[in-house]
């Protein structure tokens, strides 16, 4: 089983020519609500690529929370451990113009009022075989749920901020993007980097997008996990369906270069498809595409 503790947000994304600018009211040309945010998207690409998924986090008392419990579970995740709490559910509102470009305003929300796992969420979290955290939550929860959590802790370093010690400790493998990978080491190569976040955690995994991904362990050569060629239509959530996969392949006992291939197959389905968790494919996708 994996646990995921982490963010539901509410996609609201609306498309215009051309971002209004302040006091500026413009007429768009479509409006879609789109059920995200990197916890739940984890949580359901765990689920879809076939192991049962609990996800730990919290909506609001609006319109939108049952949209998104609806969503996970559709997906085949475990909700039990998804609360309700008064006030808005996590919103990211996002403008998008003709060049594809984008506006984003995140609004917490819910996962805002997260301080910590519960008693009732960690007896969960510890019957699985790994907890899957982002940073869409508060620092102190995540922090919270890694150290207290029994099981090994898999992280996405993503929004991209400072790493309290506390919590690299408790990590025991790091998922980021090229990006996220130079912003916590300073390096822009991803071969350095990787040595750098392998001072800081005992597994590291960085994905390079359509050049793939590189793996490393404190022992051990690193491993270059090549990007299966495909056509992209929309890269939204390839990392989040990546960890999602690399988990379930973990928990399961693959041996890691199997693991890899395993989450970049995932992915790479992922991204010829729009949408996030509209996206993700389900476990016979994915052993087709590897067969
Ligand atoms: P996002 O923020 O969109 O979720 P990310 O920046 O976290 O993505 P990426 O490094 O872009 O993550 O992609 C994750 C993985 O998805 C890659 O390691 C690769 O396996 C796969 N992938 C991404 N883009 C492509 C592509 N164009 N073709 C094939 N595979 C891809």
């Amino acid at each position: 089983m994996i646990s995921v503790f982490g963010s539901a947000n509410m996609d609201l994304v609306a498309y215009t020519a051309v971002v209004p600018g302040r006091g500026e009211t413009v007429t768009g040309h479509a409006f879609r609500t789109i059920p995200g945010g990197k916890g739940a998207n984890q949580a359901v690409a765990a689920a879809r690529a076939g192991a049962a998924t609990c996800f730990v986090g919290a909506v609001g008392d609006d319109a939108f929370g049952p949209v998104m419990r609806d969503t996970l579970a559709g997906a085949g995740v475990d909700v039990s451990r998804l609360r309700v709490v008064p006030g808005s559910s996590g919103i990211a509102h996002i403008v998008v113009d003709d060049d594809g470009g984008n506006s984003i305003i995140v609004i917490p929300g819910a996962n805002g009022t997260i301080t910590a796992p519960s008693d009732e969420d960690l007896a969960v979290i510890d019957r699985s075989d790994a907890l899957l955290l982002q940073l869409e939550l508060p620092m102190e929860a995540v922090v919270a749920a890694a150290r207290r959590a029994r099981v090994p802790v898999v992280l996405t370093p993503a929004p991209v901020q400072d790493l309290p010690r506390e919590l690299l400790g408790a990590v025991d493998l790091i998922v980021p993007n090229e990006h996220e990978a130079a912003a916590i080491t300073g390096l822009a190569d991803p071969e350095e980097a990787l040595k750098a976040l392998l001072d800081l955690v005992p597994e590291a995994v960085i994905t390079l997008g359509a050049e793939g991904a590189l793996y490393g362990a404190r022992t051990g050569r690193p491993l270059r996990v090549p990007a299966v060629p495909v056509r992209a239509v929309d890269t939204t959530a390839a990392g989040d369906t990546f960890v999602g996969a690399l988990a379930v392949a973990r928990a399961e006992g693959r041996p890691q270069e199997q693991a890899l291939r395993f989450a970049a197959t995932a992915a790479a389905l992922s991204v010829q498809r729009p949408g996030a968790s509209t996206s993700m494919p389900t476990r016979p996708e994915i052993e087709a595409a590897l067969a």
